[in-house]
């Protein structure tokens, strides 16, 4: 009741405020959708709207990019980036379509592509997502940001029966019991509807609003919870954050991301995709097959680069060292992104050197 007084004031404050930005957006057709290119541009804190084709947008903001998928059905949504940001999204979508938010996926368990989810599945909306990323985003509410380690948890619970605790088969049973409290508090954590309803472990087809869309995961790229979203029909494809447009990616190597497989999701989405495909990115712009390639061929050419002087055992320092490496990339700006250079080079060496450590 609470969650839903907090949401409906949010977008009654959404709204008055992003009304000013709303004129550029407002031609509909008599379906209510929006018509001609229009394009919302995105400021500090302001979600932008750009027609990706037809009934396709994407909608831009701090977080990772959103897509919408409008039609006779109803809204089919990829990611929703972060939960204070869901008003004005909302508020976006409605300019679009009326019509019902009845899917969403989660590209990946981030909280810069998921933070709103339990705003959206308010509105009766199912999610859905990969396993391994629903997994992730349970234990993300459990707490590994807990200054307090699980045996500290225990012991804490435990402090006040100490010594009634006689017999080691009474302390065996307090312990399983305080254990099951923690299970039960981190569970208590997670805000009501925030995990997806539908998980899957490969891929997944829907068949709405006129066309076939396929989920496809993609193993251990940017997580082990990846999945990108092809509309076949409309050419489109969301890659989620395998594909960063113009800026070094982030691979998640703590939730089981690698190198191996950031590449061979690119790979992958070559295979889908052709030289007509849009294609929505993670983070960044619509992006062309080009751009990809462009991001494969500087893929190879850094982790050759970077192999061939961890094979001659050159340290890390002096790879790091090594700013001719990725000028090419740093002049284009690649370096700006939320991962710098040296972020991205170091990840590319531990990825390298492991491999070599076996
Ligand atoms: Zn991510």
């Amino acid at each position: 009741m609470h969650n839903k007084f907090l949401l409906v004031t949010t977008l009654l404050f959404g709204s008055f405020f992003a009304s000013a930005q709303e004129k550029s957006d407002t031609a509909k057709d008599k379906d209510g959708n929006l018509v001609n290119k229009t394009t919302t541009v995105a400021t500090a804190n302001n979600v932008g709207v750009v027609q990706v084709k037809d009934s396709i947008f994407m909608l831009t903001g701090r977080g990772g990019n959103i897509g919408v998928c409008v039609g006779e059905d109803g809204i089919f949504m990829i990611d929703n980036q972060f939960a204070k940001a869901s008003a004005q999204i909302l508020q976006r979508v409605r300019n679009i379509s009326d019509k019902p938010i009845e899917i969403l996926v989660n590209t990946h368990h981030h909280g810069d592509h998921v933070g709103g989810n339990s705003n959206i599945a308010e509105l009766g909306t199912i999610i859905f997502s990969h396993a391994n990323a629903r997994s992730r985003m349970e234990a993300s509410f459990a707490g590994p940001t807990d200054k307090v380690s699980h045996q500290q948890k225990v012991d804490s619970i435990l402090s006040g029966y100490r010594d009634k605790l006689r017999t080691e088969e009474d302390k065996k049973a307090a312990i399983a019991k305080a254990e099951q409290v923690i299970i039960n508090m981190a569970k208590a954590k997670v805000p009501a509807g925030a995990l997806p309803i539908v998980s899957f472990s490969r891929d997944l087809n829907f068949n709405y609003n006129g066309e076939e869309i396929k989920v496809i995961h993609l193993s251990n790229a940017h997580t082990d919870g990846d999945a990108m979203v092809y509309f076949t029909k409309s050419n489109v494809l969301h890659t989620g954050d395998v594909f960063f447009n113009g800026v070094y990616p982030y691979i998640d190597t703590k939730s089981n991301g690698s190198l191996r497989g950031y590449v061979g999701g690119l790979q992958q989405i070559l295979r889908v995709a052709n030289e007509d495909t849009k294609i929505i990115p993670g983070h960044g712009r619509v992006a062309s097959i080009a751009d990809i390639k462009y991001t494969l061929g500087m893929f190879k050419y850094l982790t050759a680069q970077v192999e061939y002087n961890v094979v001659a055992k050159k340290t890390e320092a002096e790879v790091m060292a090594m700013r001719n490496l990725t000028k090419e990339y740093d002049e284009k700006g690649y370096g700006d992104g939320f991962i710098t250079t040296e972020k991205f080079l170091k990840t590319l060496y531990n990825e390298t050197a492991k491999k070599y450590q076996k």
